[in-house]
């Protein structure tokens, strides 16, 4: 590319949101520099002064413009402007494509495989969470096969490394719309392009949840994340308050006290939802004075400023749990509590957005329904041709191991429909060619 902008890039080690930025320069042909911040107090400086104030890595700047992190530049890019930055211009891309396979996480990538090696050819689009859910964690000690545990990122790397060795090609972007009117169906990205397939598998997954309170947004990558393994690093020796109680936040914060000085987990409840594994976790920690927990206790409002961070929160707590339910009670205490930064860990929303046009069959929190049942074909939806796997669907297990499996299902059913829709047009055809014939 010529009179390309200079861009730059801060990193971190060990940080997914670093790979996925580089990966998008990458796969837009854009060089860049990179300076990693790990070890490098100066860098980690400049980085802080240049991106006023914000102690996150990615930290990405074109042509001495702060265009921000990872979720910045992937809007950027979303939205075509990024390309306008950087001087790209493509008109809308129309293409033909056997299968499209929406999310790069676990049962996405799965599905590649099976697919590729079926010979459909599948094109994979990333999301906006290129690898899904599991390159948000440094240790996955249950996905069979690896006895000493394996890296989030490292096993989503070889996964996709497998699949794009089977014929798979994976794409940046977002999925806007999917058209089921009339096929082949009609797939919009956000950014415009445009392409046809013949079979199309969900596997979006799901996205972190947020509260909503005040603060959030103001703080937002300015010491609240919604991610301890990619920000955690950057709070060393503060007090850090994990809200939730399922396995992710047992997770988050047994990985914070590497970091952390305490750390708190604010819990609306009496009981964790979390695997039992996870609670003894905990309490080991809470035993060696690592981790504080608040039962029954809820965040109400975050406060600090983008120089500073998170100085202080709101919280409130009632002995009966569910203490925003209860505000108007006199028992419900509310108080103001010191920590350095905040990790929401409070679940996830289905990512379905882009098949509500379709005739699909959401259930009432957004999970695509899916016939499943015994035999061939448990992946299919409502939409002949349109498949589901992995967290999208199931709501219930979220595991990579069940997400592979659903996967791998998919592909398979959606193979099947593809072999039907293969024969049935060559029947058209030679019933076309016979009547041209008499
Ligand atoms: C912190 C953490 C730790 C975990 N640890 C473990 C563990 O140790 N063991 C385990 O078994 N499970 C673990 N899990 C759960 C596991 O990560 C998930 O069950 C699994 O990743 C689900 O895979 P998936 O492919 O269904 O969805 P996801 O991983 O959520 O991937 C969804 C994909 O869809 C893409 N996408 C979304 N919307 C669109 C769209 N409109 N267009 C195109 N693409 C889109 C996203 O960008 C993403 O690539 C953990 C989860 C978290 C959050």
């Amino acid at each position: 590319m010529t009179d390309q902008p200079r861009v730059e890039i801060y990193t971190k080690g060990n940080c997914s949101h670093c790979d996925r930025v580089k990966d998008l320069f990458e796969s837009k042909g854009v060089d860049y520099e990179e300076y990693n911040v790990s070890e490098n107090d100066e860098r980690f400086e400049e980085m802080v002064e240049r991106a006023d104030g914000r102690k996150t890595a990615p930290e990405v700047f074109i042509d001495d413009e702060h265009v921000g992190g990872w979720d910045d530049t992937h809007e950027l890019d979303e939205t075509g402007e990024l390309d306008e930055l950087l001087g790209i211009t493509d008109d809308e891309v129309v293409e033909h494509r056997t299968l499209i396979i929406a999310g790069t996480g676990i049962a996405g990538l799965t599905a590649a495989i099976y697919a590729g090696r079926a010979n459909n050819e599948p094109l994979i689009i990333e999301g906006d969470e290129p690898g899904g859910q599991l390159t948000l964690t440094t240790d996955v000690a249950n996905y069979p096969g690896f006895p000493e545990g394996i890296g989030g990122p490292e096993l989503v790397n070889r996964m996709k490394e497998q699949a794009t060795q089977f014929g798979a090609e994976l794409k940046n972007g977002i999925i806007e719309s999917v058209n089921d009117s009339s096929r082949p169906f009609r797939v919009e990205l956000r950014n415009g392009d445009v392409y046809t397939a013949d079979a199309v598998i969900a596997a979006s997954g799901a996205s972190a949840r947020t509260l909503g309170i005040p603060g959030e947004d103001e703080l937002m990558g300015y010491g609240l994340s919604t991610c301890a393994t990619c920000d955690g690093a950057f709070f060393r020796d503060e007090d850090m308050l994990v809200v939730g109680g399922g396995d992710a936040a047992m997770e988050e914060a047994t990985f914070l006290t590497k970091f952390a000085d305490t750390v708190y987990i604010a819990h609306r409840r009496e009981e964790f939802r979390a695997e039992d594994y996870w609670v003894d976790r905990v309490h080991e920690k809470v035993e060696e004075g690592e981790i504080e927990i608040m039962k029954n206790t809820e965040l109400i409002e975050l406060h600090g400023s983008q120089e500073d961070g998170v100085d202080h929160v709101t919280l409130v707590e009632n002995d009966a749990g569910h203490p925003t339910d209860r505000l108007d009670d006199p028992e419900t205490e509310e108080f103001d509590f010191d920590v350095g930064a905040v990790f929401f860990a409070i679940g996830h929303t289905p990512n379905t957005d882009y098949l509500e046009d379709t005739g699909v069959q959401l259930d009432d929190e957004g999970y695509l329904e899916t016939k499943g049942g015994d035999g061939g074909g448990q992946t299919e939806t409502h939409v002949p041709g349109l498949f589901g796997a992995g967290d999208v669907v199931d709501f219930h297990y979220q595991q990579a191991v069940t997400a592979a499996g659903m996967g791998s299902k998919a592909a398979l059913d959606a193979d099947e429909y593809l072999e039907d829709l293969e024969r049935a047009d060559s029947s058209a055809e030679e019933a076309e060619a016979a009547a041209a014939d008499d």
